[in-house]
């Protein structure tokens, strides 16, 4: 029997994370301040330790992985590559799909990829809190567990409706340590504010990360930690597609086409980014790789978003960082796909996107679960509903290939399981669950109220 699971051994977890800001074709857009002068390291120190600052500003190409890192990573690290035979075979397709396994992780997804050595570069910065938010909850609990790790005391504050609609996330968080509240809280100046002004709200991913910033920036023991996005967070996730790449070396093949879900754009350059770095050294076997994104259609930031400056978060915080754009204060319906729901995307994959040379495709809610639910009865494994998007475009390529008769190898992440998304699931079954149909009008909204650069950089 052909084997089906490619596994590699503790040993061969990379030393080194890829950062992709070594091989772009054109300099990166620095982050701004709202007056157009370009933000600073000193400012991002308030928040963030000295070393991922350097990070999210480095251009070295490889970035080493501490060796107390990769210790705790050999908890599920190196993740499975697996080849999808029974869904092939129920496609009938002569493709060959793959998956990259995240959700082997203790929180079930990618993000520990990140929070682990989040937490380490704290420490070593003799930090001894940090804050988050958390929305779904797969953020928050990957910090609670790299907190554990570490010996540090992690606050994070869950979006009221998750808070009470999610309690075994909020529990596994409590497991691992974490403080837990729910956003808006009166902990915070931003909390009180927001709950003197509506006492019922259901509380926003946006109103949660100020108050993690606020208590942050205000206690010189405590940082703040952020799950997507920024590139520092991207260049952690590289060691999937690493990994990857070593795996399809022990079988002698080489994807055609690398999918990802796309939330804050993390998971997706993760597996992509060390690809693309074999096409801009050119490797033949890269030549024609392509590296798509896939969204929500009722979030889809990076096909009908606008490239330009745009704030981070609902608030206005962070500095102004070059992405795709919806607009800061757009709020998107509520999808159970909740790592999904942003309104921006990484700087890296906009900059690559806006230059040809990733793919994104929007896709509607039940189409997703449709290829989750066909993966889970073939593969077997119950996929998270953010992971479904690249299933769905996963099986759409294969689909192609069984039309034009291609073989092609399809590589897509399987970013997290999905069995604190049952619910989800429940919905679907009973056919509650809806398609949103593209928010024009709100994007059109809120596009209007992207913030104007000072005169110097317009
Ligand atoms: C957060 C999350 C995503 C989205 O990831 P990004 O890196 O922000 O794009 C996808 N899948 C799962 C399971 C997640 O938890």
């Amino acid at each position: 029997m052909e084997p089906t699971r490619i596994l590699l051994e503790a040993h061969e977890i990379p030393t080194h994370w890829y950062n992709i800001t070594a091989d772009l074709p054109s300099p990166p857009a620095p982050p701004l301040l709202p007056d157009g002068a370009p933000a600073t390291p000193e400012q991002l120190g308030a928040i963030f330790p000295p070393a991922i600052i350097e990070q999210e500003m480095s251009a070295e190409r490889w970035i080493e992985i501490p060796r107390e890192v990769r210790e705790i990573f050999r908890l599920w690290r190196p993740s499975p590559l697996v080849r999808a035979v029974r869904l092939e075979a129920a496609l009938g397709t002569p493709a060959k799909i793959f998956f990259k396994y995240e959700g082997v992780s203790p929180a079930g997804s990618h993000k520990p990829n990140s929070a682990v050595p989040q937490a380490y570069y704290n420490r070593e910065a003799g930090i001894r809190r940090l804050t988050t938010e958390t929305g779904a909850g797969q953020w928050g609990s990957s910090l609670a567990l790299a907190g554990q790790m570490f010996g540090l005391e992690v606050r994070i504050y869950m979006v009221k409706v998750s808070y009470e609609q999610k309690p075994y996330r909020r529990l596994m968080m409590q497991t691992w340590g974490a403080e837990v509240f729910s956003s808006p809280s009166t902990l915070t100046e931003t909390g009180r504010r927001a709950l003197a002004a509506a006492p019922e709200t259901p509380g926003s991913l946006g109103l949660a990360i100020s108050e993690a910033v606020e208590e942050a920036a205000g206690r010189a023991d405590t940082n703040y930690a952020l799950g997507s996005v920024l590139n520092h967070v991207v260049v952690h996730q590289s060691i999937i597609g690493l990994e990857a790449k070593k795996q399809f070396d022990k079988i002698g093949l080489y994807p055609d086409v690398v999918i990802a879900p796309h939330g804050g754009g993390s998971s997706f350059g993760g597996i992509a980014f060390p690809f693309l770095g074999d096409k801009a050294a050119g490797d033949k076997r890269a030549e024609n790789l392509r590296a798509l994104a896939v969204e929500p259609s009722s979030c889809p930031s990076l096909t009908k978003g606008r490239y330009t400056y745009d704030f981070g978060d609902a608030s206005g915080f962070t500095p102004l960082m070059k992405m795709y754009t919806l607009g800061h204060d757009f709020v998107p319906a509520g999808i159970h796909a909740g790592g999904l729901r942003y309104h921006g995307a990484s700087q890296r994959v906009s900059q690559l996107y806006h230059e040809g040379l990733v793919e994104a495709v929007a896709v509607p809610q039940l189409a997703t679960f449709d290829a989750g639910v066909q993966f889970a009865r073939c593969e077997g494994i119950i996929p998270a509903p953010e992971s479904c998007h690249a299933i769905r475009a996963a099986i759409d390529e294969a689909l192609r290939c069984k039309e034009t008769g291609e073989s092609r190898v399809i590589l897509f992440n399987l970013t997290g399981h999905g069995h604190f998304d049952m619910g989800s699931f429940e919905r679907y079954f009973s056919g509650d669950l809806e398609n949103f149909e593209y928010p024009a009008e709100e994007v059109e909204k809120s596009l209007a109220r992207l913030p104007q650069l000072g005169r110097r950089e317009r």
